[in-house]
């Protein structure tokens, strides 16, 4: 008989937010590092159009020993080549030194990320910061535990020790699937899905857990529920977005 061990592997969106300041004019050769300290989705448009900003440089930090795969970085690049009106999708990969936490706040990541994060915007360029943690995220429970979470309008980490231990083993999903799951997810909220800085076009979000979508075969579902597995992640799958989700995008200045 068949043993499962059921574990709620959900996302952590911070919708509230305190600090959120205007932005100022400055000076267009100067990196913008107020324009970092957004909300979550404040930046949908800026990822998505050409409006104000051409090209995209993602910064990948990761602590030492918890690299992503090559292939998540290259699926990363797929999916957002496919959403986002950029002339060019720059990806730096950087090592850190861990810091062998067993968990990590929120604030914990954000003073992680001022002092590792290279690259601000500057002139037409937009820059997004993702961290790959090497331990857990202080508000998992038993066994609901969250492995990545966007807290910045720019701004994504991964609890990578997590995402590791759910995958890449017997019966479990791929490394690179989940890692590709969760990745591209957090970058989903940082597009402003679902209804946080890009409008639905068709109501689609999820009553229960603000932020996400209601079809659970969709990229932006919030949980991946009994043994980190969901319907769209089958077959080593990374989830897409579905039909609601991808026209909310176009929308708003997507592709
Ligand atoms: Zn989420
Ligand atoms: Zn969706």
């Amino acid at each position: 008989m068949k043993k499962f061990t059921y574990l709620w592997l959900t996302c952590l969106v911070i919708l509230s937010f305190a600090c959120e300041k205007d932005t100022e004019e400055i000076n267009n050769t100067q990196p913008d590092i107020p324009a970092a300290n957004r909300s979550v989705g404040a930046s949908a448009n800026d990822f998505l159009s050409t409006d104000k900003f051409t090209t995209l440089t993602i910064e990948v930090d990761y602590m030492q020993g918890y690299q992503p795969t090559t292939q998540t970085i290259t699926n990363l690049r797929n999916f957002l080549s496919t959403l986002l009106n950029k002339s060019s999708i720059t990806i730096k990969l950087q090592e850190i030194p861990a810091q062998g936490s067993e968990t990590y706040s929120i604030s914990q990541i954000r003073a992680i990320e001022e002092e590792n994060r290279d690259f601000y915007n500057v002139g037409e360029e937009l820059t997004a910061y993702i961290l790959f943690l090497d331990g857990y995220a202080e508000s998992d429970e038993g066994n609901q535990v969250t492995l990545g979470v966007a807290h910045r309008n720019t701004s994504a980490a991964l609890y990578q020790r997590r995402i590791r231990e759910n995958s890449g083993g017997l019966g479990q999903v791929s490394r690179t699937t989940l890692e590709s799951s969760v990745l591209n997810h957090e970058l989903g909220h940082l597009l402003g899905l679902v209804n946080i800085g890009t409008a639905m076009e068709t109501p689609h979000e999820d009553g229960e857990n603000n932020g996400h979508c209601d079809d659970d075969s969709c990229l932006m579902y919030w949980a991946i529920e009994s043994g980190g597995i969901i319907p769209g992640m089958m077959d080593s799958r990374v989830p897409s977005l579905d039909t609601n989700c991808r026209n909310d995008l176009r929308a708003n200045g997507g592709k």
